[in-house]
C-alpha cells in the first residue's frame, strides 16, 4: 500500500481529532524517520518531545523486550520486583522522597491536582471543597475535562462544558498577577509550565520561576511544575526549572520518561505532600507496571550516559544563532531554550506556517505548526552537530522556496 492508501484508512475509520501532515511513517532510528515509500526525514517534532533519546534507542528497546518476555503487568494489587528499584532510582535521580507512577501526561497532571487539593485540606487547613489552584493563560496540561476547564484555548475547551471549578487563571510570566492571586487563603497550588510548549514555546523572563516559587513559599502554596514537555534534558538542563535552581514541590513528568516507547508518566514529591493520599484514593491499572519500570529506568540512564542535557544546550545555541541570522522576511521571531525552539512565521504571498511545514517535509524534514503562525523545532537530542547543520540548511531552503513561490 502507498501513503495515500494509509491516509484514506485513517480518514475513513479514525476519529478526526488530528490534522496530520500527509506523511505515513513506518520506521525510526535516532533523529530520523522513514515513510512507507522509503523517504528519509529529520524528525523535528520528536513526538512532542517524547523521543528525546532518539527513535528506537537500542538500550531502551532491549530493556523493553527483555522485560516483556518475563512480566508486563500485575496491577498494583500485588508487589512486583521491578517497581521498587525503579522508584528508588527515579526519586534519587530527581531528588525527591516519593514517586507516584502513572501513564499519560494528563493523568500525571490530574494526580498533581488531586495531591495539591488533598494537601490543602489535610495540611493547610482549607475548608472542604474550597481549594483553589492558580494556572496560567496559554497553559496546556492535556485533554481531560478538568484540565480543559482551566484552558484558555477555545479549541481545547469550547463545547465540552460544564467545567470543573476551582481554578484561577492569571497571565503567564506576570509576577504582580501571581502576587495578587496568592492573597486568597484558599489557594493550595500554582501549576505552571516552565516554558509553555504547546502555546508556542513561550520562554518566561529570567527569574520568573524563582520569584514565583519564592512567592508561593511565602503564602504556603505548592509550586507545581508541569515538566511533561520541558523535562528530561529537552531545554538544556535535566529539568527546565534547573535553569533557575528551583525545586518544585510537585514535579510532573511524562513523554521522554519512556524515550517514546510506551506511555509512562510520574509525579514526584516529598512525604509531607505525597503521603496525604492513602490506599484506594488514587491509582491506575497500568501505572507502575514492571515493563514501564524497566523502560523508564533505561530511558533515564540513556539521558545521563549520553549527556543529552549538555548536548541540547550546545546545539540549541547553534540553532537559534543560525536561524536568528537567517535573512528572510517570513521569519518574525526565533525563541526557545536548549532544543525546544520555535519560529514565528510572518505570512507572505498567502503562504503561512503550514505551507512551510509541507515544503520542509518535501525537502526531508518534519515539523508541525502549533497555532497558526508558529513552528516548533524539537529534534531528538541524539542529533549530531553535523546533522543539525544539515537540518538547518533544509529549513532555510524551504522557507526561501516558500517565500519565492
Ligand atoms: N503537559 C504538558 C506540558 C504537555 O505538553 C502535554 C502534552 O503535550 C501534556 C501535559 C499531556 O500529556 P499527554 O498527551 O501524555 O496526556
Amino acid at each position: 500500500m502507498l501513503s495515500k492508501n494509509f491516509i484514506e484508512l485513517e480518514e475513513k475509520y479514525g476519529a478526526h481529532n488530528y490534522h496530520p501532515l500527509p506523511v505515513v511513517l513506518n520506521k525510526g532510528e535516532g533523529a530520523f524517520v522513514w515513510d512507507v515509500e522509503g523517504k528519509k526525514y529529520f524528525d523535528f517534532l520528536s513526538a512532542y518531545s517524547a523521543v528525546n533519546q532518539g527513535h528506537c534507542h537500542p538500550k531502551i528497546i532491549d530493556a523493553l523486550v527483555e522485560q516483556a518476555k518475563t512480566l508486563t503487568l500485575t496491577s498494583r494489587a500485588f508487589f512486583n520486583d521491578k517497581l521498587g528499584p525503579y522508584e528508588k532510582y527515579i526519586t534519587e535521580f530527581f531528588g525527591y522522597e516519593k514517586v507516584l507512577p502513572m501513564n499519560s501526561g494528563a493523568e500525571a497532571d490530574e494526580t498533581a491536582l488531586k495531591l495539591a487539593r488533598r494537601w490543602g485540606y489535610d495540611k493547610k487547613g482549607v475548608a472542604e471543597n474550597q481549594a483553589k489552584i492558580i494556572v496560567c493563560e496559554g497553559n496546556f496540561h492535556g485533554r481531560t475535562i478538568t484540565i480543559i476547564s482551566m484552558s484558555t484555548d477555545p479549541d481545547s475547551y469550547k463545547g465540552f462544558g460544564p467545567y470543573t471549578p476551582g481554578f484561577e487563571v492569571i497571565p503567564y510570566n506576570n509576577i504582580p498577577a501571581l502576587e495578587k492571586a496568592l492573597e486568597d487563603k484558599n489557594v493550595v497550588g500554582f501549576l505552571v509550565e516552565p516554558i509553555q510548549g504547546e502555546a508556542g514555546v513561550f520562554v518566561p523572563d529570567e527569574g520568573y520561576l524563582k520569584k514565583a516559587y519564592d512567592l508561593c513559599k511565602l503564602s504556603n502554596v505548592l509550586f507545581i511544575a508541569d515538566e511533561v514537555q520541558t523535562g528530561i534534558a529537552r531545554t538544556g538542563k535535566m529539568l527546565a526549572c534547573d535553569h533557575e535552581n528551583v525545586r518544585p514541590d510537585i514535579l510532573i513528568l511524562g513523554k521522554a520518561l519512556s524515550g517514546g516507547v510506551i506511555p509512562i508518566s510520574a509525579v514526584l514529591a516529598d512525604d509531607e505532600i505525597m503521603l496525604v493520599i492513602k490506599p484506594g484514593e488514587h491509582g491506575s491499572t497500568f501505572g507502575g507496571n514492571p515493563l514501564a519500570a524497566k523502560v523508564a529506568t533505561a530511558a533515564l540512564e540513556v539521558v545521563k550516559e549520553e549527556n543529552l542535557a549538555e548536548k541540547a544546550e550546545k546545539l540549541g545555541k547553534i540553532f537559534r544563532h543560525e536561524m536568528t541570522n537567517f535573512n528572510n522576511p517570513m521569519i518574525e521571531l526565533v525563541r526557545g531554550k536548549g532544543l525546544l525552539n520555535a519560529i514565528v512565521i510572518k505570512p507572505a504571498n498567502g503562504k503561512e506556517a503550514w505551507d512551510v511545514c509541507v515544503k520542509m517535509a518535501e525537502n526531508g524534514l518534519l515539523a508541525k505548526p502549533t497555532h497558526q503562525h508558529i513552528i516548533r523545532f524539537a529534534p531528538p537530542l541524539v542529533i549530531t552537530e553535523a546533522e543539525l547543520y544539515k537540518a538547518i540548511e533544509i529549513i532555510k531552503k524551504s522557507i526561501n522556496e516558500i517565500f519565492e513561490s
